[in-house]
This record gives structure tokens, sequence and C-alpha cells, in this order.
């Protein structure tokens, strides 16, 4: 199986560039950071707290996720509801950052993350994959750029989606869910020893791409 590997803080473009190499090499796309904003998704919406860790177990097994379709028009569904838009409400993400830290939370998503990765070609992004959920991957990466960078992307991208966003605020939600992300006590956002560091900050979202794609391929 080719298991390809991509970590990185919020707004690397970690998703853009494991988009375009499932689609470059026909593989599938696997976005971990959408499985936690599903598990805070129900959470909120069933009024517990994400920071509550015995009520957050008793509804692990009422959640199930799963992906339907391809590319861009691939579907995250929460119990079979479409909840790809919901998901990414700029609440939903603090949530997601704050319910990641339960353990039971993590091994209970890390679980479906690796059956799939033992099965399919898959290229993963998250927090953790390189460390945690895949760390014998042959193919390992981490995705960075400045905080200024990153902050003006998921802010083009919030507008672009119509939402109503400041600039400060978003830089500010970025710095404090790094700190949360590498922070926290298990399974936290590091950079092993054997993953590629890629500053994707003068890189276009392509040219990432590539330069992973061609590390694959000299391998194979
Ligand atoms: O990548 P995305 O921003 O969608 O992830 C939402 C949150 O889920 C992150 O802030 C992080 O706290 C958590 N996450 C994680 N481990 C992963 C993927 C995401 O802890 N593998």
């Amino acid at each position: 199986m080719i298991n390809i590997a991509i970590d990185g803080p919020s707004g690397a473009g970690k998703s853009t560039v494991a988009k375009l190499i499932a689609a470059k090499l026909g593989i599938t796309y696997l976005d971990t950071g959408a499985m936690y904003r599903a598990c805070a998704l129900y959470a909120v919406r069933n009024g517990v707290s994400v920071s509550d860790e015995d009520a957050v177990e008793k509804l692990l097994p009422n959640i199930n996720i799963s992906f339907s379709g391809e590319g861009d028009g691939k579907k995250v569904l929460l119990n079979g509801e479409d909840v790809s838009s919901a998901i990414r409400e700029h609440s939903v993400s603090k949530a997601a950052s704050d319910i990641s830290k339960l353990r039971c939370v993590r091994d209970f998503l890390v679980a479906q993350q690796r059956k799939i990765a033992a099965e399919t070609d898959v290229v993963l992004d998250g927090r953790d994959i390189t460390s945690n959920v895949l760390p014998h991957a042959k193919y390992k990466f981490f995705l960075t750029a400045s905080a200024d960078v990153r902050a003006e992307r998921r802010y083009k991208e919030l507008i672009a989606r119509g939402a109503q966003v400041e600039y400060d605020k978003i830089k500010a939600d970025i710095i404090d869910r790094d700190k949360n992300d590498s922070s926290r006590a298990y399974a936290p956002l590091v950079l092993t020893p054997d993953s590629t560091l890629i500053d994707s900050g003068d890189m276009s979202a392509e040219e990432v791409a590539d330069f992973i794609i061609s590390r694959v391929n000299a391998d194979i």
C-alpha cells in the first residue's frame, strides 16, 4: 500500500496539497481533521461539552463518520448526513481542537484511520499521522508556513465562502490552535526526525504536491 503522511499546523495548505497528490496519483485522500471536526459537531449539537471526557466517551458509539465522492466534490458524512459545510464553521474549529485532546476520541478515530491506511493507497493529512497514526509510513512530510501566511490563506478561504471574519481574529485563533495542538499531552503535533520539512510560504500547492510526488516516484 502507498501511505503518504502529511502533518503540520492549521492553514499550512495540507488539505489542498493532499487533494492534489490524491488526484495526480489516483489514490484516496483522507482528511483526518474532518473526522475530529465531525466528532466536535456531534458533541456540540447534543449539548455535550467538548472537554467533558466522560460525556464525550458515551457519545462515541453513536458517531459514524464516512466519506462519499472524490476530489473537490468529496463529502463528509456524519451518520449519513452531509456535514461538509457545517464542520468548516469557524466555531467548530476551536471545538475540534479541544475535543482532539481527549484520548478516547483520538483512540476512536486513529483506529479507523489505521484501518483505512492498511487497506487503501492513501494520502492522509493531520497533526499526528507521522508520529502516531502511521509512524512507519514510508513517506512522511511536515508542511508548515509562518503564522502570517497561514492566517492570510485561511482568511481568504473563509471570505471566499462568504463568511464575515476579521483577519486579526483569524490570526489569533491560528496561533491559539497551534499552541493547543502542539502542547496537548497525548499525540501532540510534532516534527518527527524522519519527516521531510517543507515550508510552503514561497511555494504553490502544486509545487509542494509535485515535490512530494517526486519523492514517491523516485521509489516506485
Ligand atoms: O486539519 P483541521 O484544521 O481540519 O483539524 C481540526 C482540528 O482537529 C485541529 O486543530 C486538531 O486539533 C485536530 N486534529 C488532530 N489530529 C489530526 C487532525 C486534526 O488533533 N490528525
